[in-house]
């Protein structure tokens, strides 16, 4: 196959790299773990997005979580279309904030109160602050490659960015700062109790992705959700579940439905903005009821509750609440994925694991310790236009447009990439 002309992302990643630190704006977005030309994009329709050099790719990245319906969903568009022309921003309360708060709070029963954030980090920025305020406590303990963006406590060991790149954390967190985050292997409940038994009475919180998703993809071990429950129980801790990946993906309730645990305080963010830039945070009424300007912990901010973003939002989250068996086609589809990455590795006698759970998948090379054959097959399923995730680390997401004939389509490529990464390792 010849080499996809990319000629315009070329030139434009050119131009942004003398105005843009490494030409982007999120780090993974620069190809530096797979190499290779970043691909600028101009269109998205269901489960495709178009170059600015006209090359299609079927898309497995899905913004990083948020488009659950694929790209320009019609009723998401119409939603936009609608609130934007009634105004972009108010900085004052909005009928839709209020929709938006009783769907998250009738579909996510734990969270009792919910404030709206503008991204996944402020969400989980400001759950530490208010688990720390309401306990009075220093401490978080949080697990190694969990990622809950990059608030500077939480930037700690912290999952598939940080590991893309290879690096331990981030210059600029003073070790004051990162002192007071505990680290423990995810999965590792023995770890928790004994970190606890240190340090119990200062930590105010623990923070976990209920299904670690910024790693590949972890499942919870069966006795470690109830068990973080029980050790938060002990010692009166806050225990904090960072659903920014998992709400709405794997179950209208987030993995705490699935797997039967209230968390204290649950962060959402990227589906329920529907595309546009968005997070929340919510919990228990006792504690949610701690932020100004009820109580004393600050938290603020201009764009939170936009109109457009919650039109976005809510348009997502009746598609999901009305579609049946929405969340069983997407288990379908991510089970199709896997099983015919699977399929094909071996076939090709390379070994690949795989995890999936509704709208979230996982794969990895097995023997690949630096991720070259990763890089590789990234690369060859781009030519074929499969557009994956751009580092070994990341999670895959499929969308309600990713059909029957998608999938085939996938199955097809994914054939031909295995095929041709036997013979390069021959
Ligand atoms: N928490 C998790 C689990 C995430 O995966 C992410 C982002 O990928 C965040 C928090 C941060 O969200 P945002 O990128 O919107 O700041």
């Amino acid at each position: 196959m010849s080499d996809t002309v990319v000629t315009n992302s070329i030139n434009l990643m050119q131009r942004a790299k003398a105005v843009i630190p490494g030409g982007v704006n999120s780090p993974v977005r620069a190809f530096k773990a797979v190499g290779g030309h970043p691909r600028f994009f101009q269109r998205g329709e269901g489960a495709y997005m178009y170059d600015v050099d006209q090359n299609c790719y079927i898309d497995y990245v899905g913004s990083w979580g948020p488009l659950i319906l694929g790209h320009a969903h019609p009723q998401v568009i119409a939603a936009v279309k609608a609130a934007a022309q009634q105004g972009l921003s108010f900085g004052a309360p909005s009928p839709a904030e209020v929709e938006m708060a009783e769907l998250i709070t009738h579909l996510m029963p734990s969270m009792e109160l919910v404030r709206m954030t503008s991204s996944g980090t402020e969400a989980t920025m400001c759950a530490i602050r208010l688990a720390r305020g309401f306990t009075g406590r220093k401490k978080i303990l949080k697990f190694d490659s969990c990622y809950h963006g990059h608030s500077d406590s939480l930037l700690v060991k912290s999952g598939s960015g940080i590991l893309t790149l290879g690096i331990a954390g981030s210059a600029g967190v003073i070790e004051v700062t990162a002192e007071q985050t505990l680290v423990v292997p995810y999965n590792d409940l023995a770890a928790v109790q004994q970190m606890f038994a240190a340090y119990g009475n200062d930590i105010a919180a623990i923070i976990v992705e209920p299904i670690a998703a910024n790693n590949n993809v972890i499942m919870p071990a069966a006795e470690f959700l109830p068990g973080l429950r029980a050790i938060c129980d002990q010692y009166n801790s806050v225990l904090i579940f960072d659903e920014v990946i998992t709400g709405f993906r794997v179950a209208l309730g987030g993995a705490q439905e699935i797997y039967s645990i209230n968390a204290d305080i649950t962060c959402l963010g990227k589906i329920i903005g529907g595309g546009l830039p968005v997070g929340a945070f919510g919990g228990r009424k006792e504690i949610l009821e701690m932020l100004a300007p009820l109580g004393p912990v600050y938290q603020a901010g201009t764009l939170s509750g936009n109109p457009v973003t919650m039109a976005a939002g809510i348009a997502t989250l009746k598609v999901l609440q009305n579609t049946p068996n929405i969340y069983q086609q997407l288990h379908h589809a991510s089970t199709q994925v896997t099983a015919s990455f699977t399929a094909a590795a071996k076939d090709n006698g390379i070994q690949l694991q795989s995890t999936c759970l509704n709208g979230l998948f996982g794969f990895a090379f097995v023997n690949d310790p630096q991720n070259q054959m990763f890089n590789k097959f990234f690369q060859l399923m781009l030519q074929h236009g499969v557009y994956l995730a751009p580092s070994a680390f990341e999670a895959g997401f499929v969308s309600t447009a990713h059909d029957a004939a998608v999938l085939a389509e996938t199955a097809v490529a994914a054939q031909q990439c295995f095929a041709a990464l036997q013979l390069a390792e021959a």
